[in-house]
Parts: C-alpha cells; structure tokens; sequence
C-alpha cells in the first residue's frame, strides 16, 4: 500500500491523503480508520475529521461505497476480478489538534500520528507500507519510521512501515524548525526531536535521560529496540501531555520558555520517564485484551492498574532510584497524586480494575463525582504497597522490578500476553499472602489504600500525614472554589461536608459573601470569615445559604508524605534499600 500525503493550502489544517493499492478476486473490500489509539483507552472517533472521502479505480471511475459504521466503509466494485487491480482511496484530514496523540498541520509543520488519519484496507493490514511525504526540502524530519533515501527525492520524502501495525504505532514530524540531538545508550541509539521555542538546556537533559534509561533498562536486563524516539512539541501554552509508542514517544508540554525552571524540568524529566517505561509495560508487556491491538472497536481491559499504575509509580520512582530525582524532588511529584487519591471520594465507590474498564467510557473526563477513581495514581498508590510488602516480606530479596521482569520474560519474551491470572500466579510464587490482599483488597477492593498504606510506609520511616488545607472553604466548608470567573464558582463539594449539609450544590455561583459582593478574585477569598452566609446563584433561582464552619464534618484536607524524625535503624536500612538515598 503506498500513501502520498500533501500539504496543499496549510492554513485550513486539510491535509491530502491518497491511498493506492492492489486487490483481486472480490467485489467489494473494507477501508477501516481506527476508532482509538492505544495509550488512550477511549473511543477517538478519528473519522469526524475526514471529507471529500471518494474511491476510484485505475480508469479514474468512482466507486460507490457506504460506511458501515462510523468510521469503517464499505466500497463496491462493478465486476468481480481475478486479475489484481489498483485502486485509489482520497480523502483529506483536519489536523488542527496539537497534543500527543493528534495530526496537526499548519504553515509550520505536518505532526502525524498515523494512527488517527491514515487507514488501512482490512485484506492488505499486513503488507508494508510506503508513505510519500510531498513536503519542501528544509522541512526536518523526525519519528521512528525509516526514511528510504534511494526513493526519496526533490520535495518528496518516502517513508516505509513494515505493516499497518507498525505505521500506527510510528508518529513523525516534519518542520523546518525540528531540532534533533542524538546519543546512544547500551546498543540503542536514542533521538530527540524537539519542535517549538524552549529553554531546555539539552545537556543536562540528555544526561538525565540516560541516567533513568540505565535504571529502568536493569530492570529487564535489555533495551528491546535498536533505536528510540523522543518527540517533543513546546507549545507557548500550558500543557501536559504524552503517548507511548513501540520505540517513540511524543510528549507535548508548555509553556516552553518555562522549561529552565526546576519545577517544569522536573515535570517534563517525569513524563519522558514515565513514557519509556511503557515501551516495556503495554507495548511488549500487554494484557490479552489487547494482544493484538483491534483498533475497530473497544479493548475493554481490568488491568490499567498494570500498564498505566505501575508505569506511574516507575515513571517517578526510576529518576528517585537513578538519583536524578532527590527524595524531596521524588515527594513533589509524589504528594501531587497522593492529593488527588484523597480528594476523590470514588475511591469508595468503584475498584480500580472497574475504573480501568469505564476508560472507554469516562476515563479522561472528571465525569459524575465520586463515581470512579483513576487508574494512574491508584495504580500507582497500589504498585507502592506492593514493592514495599514484597521487599519487607523478603528481607529485600524480592521486589516489584523481579516482578517486571519475571512479567516480561513471561509474556513478550515468549511472544505471549498477560491475564490478571498470570500476575497472580507470578506474586503467589513470591508471596502467596501479599498476592491475595493485593488482588482482593487494592485491585478489586474499595479505599485500602489509607487503611493499609501507611503501616508498611512507616517500616520505610515515612508518614502520609493529613494537614488542615490552607484553603478557608476546604478546611472549612468541604468545597472547592473556582475564582476563575466574575462570580466564584463552586466547583466540588464533598458528600457529607459542611456545604453538602446545608444543601449547595457544584456548579453554581456565589453572588456575594455575608452581603458583600467581591470585585476580583483576591478580594472574594477574603470576604470568608467563618459561619458564613452566601447569596447562591443557581440556573434558576438565587438563595442565601448559612454555612456552619465547624470541622466536625468531613472536609478537604493537605496530605503528604514525609519522613519521621526519629527513625529506627531498621526503619533507615529499609528506606536505603527502596530508595538507593540515605534517609537523613
Ligand atoms: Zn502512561
């Protein structure tokens, strides 16, 4: 199958795909454009970009064709044929979406995922693909697929996938602003791609990118690829966002002339960690559901507590253990997910395995209030009790990285998938007792993790410690608050709070604060002084709601986690051993 891809009038975001190949013995054949992308268990609906969809055949005729469903077409031929003939499928693309999973064209670049534009005849899946970029000679070129130089030529690049498979998974970058740098670790060489004005200092990161590949490469005892690609987009906007690919990744994070700072470095260091440990956890290690990919339709899945929990908790606890992170940097990032654990009440009402099977369903939106938890951080809250149980229980003979690798020696090395059984049965080898809670308790269980967390935190000398937040309304009242807007609006209010108790609901303003109607966002957080009374603004009706401020009832609170003071030897040789840092 060839593709030519053409970037005619940039500025409206269309970009020219035509597809030409040659089938025979048929009269008729599906043309399929995926329904989501892996890395984000959600429907895409790739399709809504798509217009001037039309079919012909060698002689220039249009084909009739229907779609079958959304995104999948059905195109008939005239005459059934033996011989092999050509066809040709055109269409073009809106690609107006810049985050790490789109296609964005402007004058500035064509950014693909293949993914979501380019589509595949359902008989040919298999068969390699050639892709012809017409795109101007100074345009750079950065992504995982090859580039065949004896095909290329003047304004056209030609790119080839061995199949639809590896053309999916391979995202790629032309701009005549795309940067690259190169360096090698172990036998792979690794690029990074970076489009958009920044203020990276690109050494140091590249020091600290082979630093974390090293620890997270000891893990399984190999770099399952000959070459990796990073490809970084800065926008001039806030943004956080990357996807993990066989041997790429793209990560879109802004604003990029923020990233001299520590905190946006760290962050950006966080992600790019987090994305390589999935080139061995989902895109080698991967759960049956979706071994292969059926890109058609849902890959329903239990198991995101597995390729997207224990990914976070190695995403951050590879730069700790690679010392590129220190403890208190590793807390950061840390106590950020442990806030979001305590102040989502779905933790008492949907395990993690359901959350993980309701992505496709509201996965990536905040959804209903405490309906359902995320996948990433009690995953990650989750895969923590587990290295820590296993490692305490062993004397630290055995822990979470033997289980990686004893996971990945099981599934990819034999070219096998995994089953929540095949996880079982590898811990129960270690640990039968530390098998059964985790699966009971933390997988399929409801809010273990407070109860059961901080009794083997503490053997490590740590604490997750609850603080009064030092918001007035979430201390006080068990609300959130958006200052955001003219009026403030309530945004969160927790079950059984103080708020909830006197009947507000989210998603109304307060109009004014005992009387006083606050002219900006500073001033309205004064105007709480206790017992309040607000003037509510519902879509209907306004009323004046009394608050009681006493904190009897449940409220927001700060967590963290922290070290004890006076911590044991014990205590102290245990957190060594876990963290590779020394405890004071
Ligand atoms: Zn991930």
């Amino acid at each position: 199958m060839i593709f030519s891809i053409r970037t005619d009038n940039p500025h409206r975001h269309y970009i020219q795909i035509e597809a030409r190949f040659q089938i025979s013995h048929i009269d008729s054949f599906i043309f399929q454009l995926s329904s989501w992308r892996p890395g984000r268990y959600e429907l895409g609906n790739f399709a809504k970009n798509v217009r001037k969809f039309k079919v012909l055949n060698s002689w220039g005729e249009e084909l009739n064709f229907q779609k079958l469903n959304k995104d999948r077409w059905e195109i008939y031929l005239p005459h059934a044929s033996n011989e092999l003939e050509e066809f040709i499928i055109q269409y073009e693309y809106f690609g107006v979406t810049l985050d790490a999973g789109s296609s964005f064209l402007d004058h500035l670049q064509l950014y693909i995922n293949p993914v979501n534009c380019l589509g595949y005849v359902e008989s040919l899946k298999n068969q390699p693909i050639q892709l012809y970029i017409h795109i101007p000679d100074l345009y750079n070129y950065g992504g995982a697929l090859k580039i065949n130089k004896a095909l290329s030529k003047e304004h056209v690049k030609v790119l080839e996938a061995n199949d639809f498979e590896h053309l999916a998974d391979s995202p790629f970058i032309f701009s005549p602003e795309l940067k690259s740098y190169n360096f090698k670790n172990a036998k792979t060489d690794f690029y990074i791609h970076i489009n958009g004005a920044n203020t990276l200092d690109i050494n140091r990161f590249i020091s600290d990118v082979n630093a974390y590949t090293e620890t997270q490469t000891q893990i399984f005892g190999e770099l399952p690829c000959d070459d990796y690609h990073y490809l970084i987009h800065f926008l001039p906007w806030h943004y956080r966002h990357g996807v993990e690919h066989s041997n790429s990744t793209v990560i879109v994070e802004g604003p990029g002339n923020e990233f001299h700072t520590e905190e946006n470095y760290r962050d950006l260091l966080a992600i790019c960690s987090h994305e390589l440990f999935h080139l061995w956890n989902i895109k080698r290690i991967r759960p049956s559901e979706m071994w292969p990919y059926d890109y058609t339709k849902e890959n329903y899945s239990k198991l995101g507590y597995v390729y997207e929990g224990i990914t976070t908790y190695y995403g951050d606890y590879a730069l700790l253990k690679s010392k590129v992170f220190s403890f208190q940097n590793y807390l950061e990032q840390f106590n950020k997910d442990l806030q979001r654990h305590f102040d989502n009440e779905g933790r008492y009402n949907y395990s993690v395995a359901e959350s993980s099977w309701d992505t496709w369903l509201d996965g990536y939106v905040p959804g209903s209030p405490g309906r359902k938890v995320s996948i990433y951080v009690e995953g990650m809250l989750s895969a923590l009790w587990l290295d820590l149980s296993l490692r305490l229980k062993s004397s630290h003979q055995i822990n979470l990285d033997l289980f990686m690798r004893d996971l990945y020696e099981n599934t990819w090395k034999i070219n096998s998938p995994y089953t929540e059984e095949l996880l079982h049965q590898i811990i129960s080898s270690y640990d039968e007792e530390i098998a059964n809670n985790w699966f009971q308790l933390f997988v399929h269980g409801k809010a273990y993790i407070e109860k059961l967390l901080p009794e083997i935190l503490l053997e490590y000398g740590l604490i997750l410690e609850p603080n009064p937040s030092p918001l007035f309304w979430e201390n006080n009242y068990g609300m959130k608050i958006s200052f955001s807007e003219k009026y403030p609006r309530i945004t969160h209010v927790l079950e059984g709070s103080n708020a909830d108790l006197a009947g507000i609901s989210t998603n109304v303003h307060i109009l004014s604060i005992n009387g006083i109607d606050g002219d900006d966002s500073n001033t309205q957080k004064d105007l709480f002084k206790g017992n309040d009374l607000l003037l509510i603004k519902t879509p209907f009706d306004t009323r004046l709601i009394q608050l009681n401020s006493d904190q009897k009832n449940i409220h927001y609170q700060k967590w963290e986690l922290k070290k004890i003071e006076l911590a044991s030897e014990t205590q102290k040789t245990n957190f060594e051993n876990w963290s590779g840092h020394k405890f004071d």
